[in-house]
């Protein structure tokens, strides 16, 4: 008789302990990846406070500039194979594919090109129109191979994981967060948000995609999501004016050149952020009508907005 009271006793309370838990959300913020990083989840406060740890973790193995991380390995082994993460050498491999997928507008060899500006300068200036160039000459996915996890870079390719690297990121907080048990949750990696489960009420969480053509908070478009990860590309994140030209991170591999096409921001909709990552980037580089048979390859949504303000939606197919 005792042991069923106790029991009933333990039923009656484990529920709203567990509630309680639960129904507070929790929130950190840190910096990692050049960006500004906030995760909110319905998960205790060392759960999310873990995730910056798994940022920083992962910013120092894909740094071009941390002596030592994978990357910098890689780009300083003037030819030799090297041995890199599992993580890194998968990574490299989506990358690889979605060069290959994007016939070379996605391009994870531009390193290059990208050293060449700095888009951050107190005083911006163009690099050498030459030496862009030949920097450009060198851009080339195909040029890496991947055996295992052992690279190597070939002709003088060196890897930029910038236009990749958050969203992969982002997938694995959010992987962590799940095996936590967590089935709530907003992580936002400047630009690369994914959401877990719905709000606690049920409701879908909300996504504002920035208004290129306005302050950072104004929205052009805003989406109610749950379980989904969504990235933007923008001319906006990154760049400067120099005599009436918005020059900005967004380099076209064939030349160098930051893409000058009309188009402000990409933003695509899907379930992996790094594949949206990539996908958003190489969708700017190729432009809308040459980005559909991308978007229907990987089934994930689209929206192109463009400079004059005009937006074109396409859904996952
Ligand atoms: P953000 O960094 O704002 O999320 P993107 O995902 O579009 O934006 O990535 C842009 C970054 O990717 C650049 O800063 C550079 O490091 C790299 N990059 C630029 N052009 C390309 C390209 N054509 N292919 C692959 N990476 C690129
Ligand atoms: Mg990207």
């Amino acid at each position: 008789m005792k042991r069923f009271l106790a029991c009933l006793l333990t039923l009656m309370l484990l529920p709203s302990v567990g509630c309680r838990t639960e129904s507070a959300s929790h929130s950190a913020a840190g910096f990692a990846c050049d960006t500004v990083i906030t995760v909110t989840a319905y998960a205790p406060q060392e759960t999310v406070d873990a995730t910056l740890k798994i940022c920083t973790d992962y910013d120092r193995v894909f740094s071009k500039t941390v002596d030592g991380s994978d990357v910098w390995n890689m780009n300083h082994a003037e030819g030799a194979a090297v041995e890199v993460q599992p993580e890194t050498a998968s990574l490299l491999g989506l990358a690889v594919e979605i060069g290959a997928a994007s016939d070379g507008a996605f391009d994870v060899s531009i390193a290059p090109a990208s050293a060449l500006w700095d888009f951050l300068a107190d005083d911006p200036a163009l690099p050498d129109g030459d030496a862009l160039s030949s920097a450009a000459a060198k851009v080339d996915y195909r040029n890496i191979e991947i055996d295992g996890n052992t690279v190597t870079l070939k002709n003088g390719a060196e890897i930029d994981l910038g236009g990749i690297a958050k969203g992969y990121i982002a997938d694995r907080v959010a992987e962590y967060l799940r095996s936590q048990g967590v089935t709530s949750a907003c992580i936002n990696m400047g630009g690369n948000v994914i959401v877990i489960g719905s709000k606690p009420d049920g409701s879908p969480w909300t996504v504002g995609v920035r208004d290129p053509n306005g302050t950072p908070e104004n929205s052009a478009a805003v989406l109610e999501l749950s379980d989904s990860a969504v990235v933007t590309s923008g001319v906006y994140e990154r760049g400067f004016d120099l005599n009436g030209v918005w020059y900005h991170h967004i380099l076209d591999p064939k030349t160098g050149w930051p893409v000058q096409n009309g188009l402000a921001s990409v933003t695509i909709v899907g379930e992996r952020s790094d594949l949206c990552d990539a996908l958003s980037t190489a969708c700017f580089v190729l432009g809308e009508q040459r980005s559909v048979p991308l978007l229907r390859r990987y089934g994930v949504r689209a929206i192109f907005l463009y400079t004059d303000g005009t937006r074109s939606d396409h859904s996952a197919e």
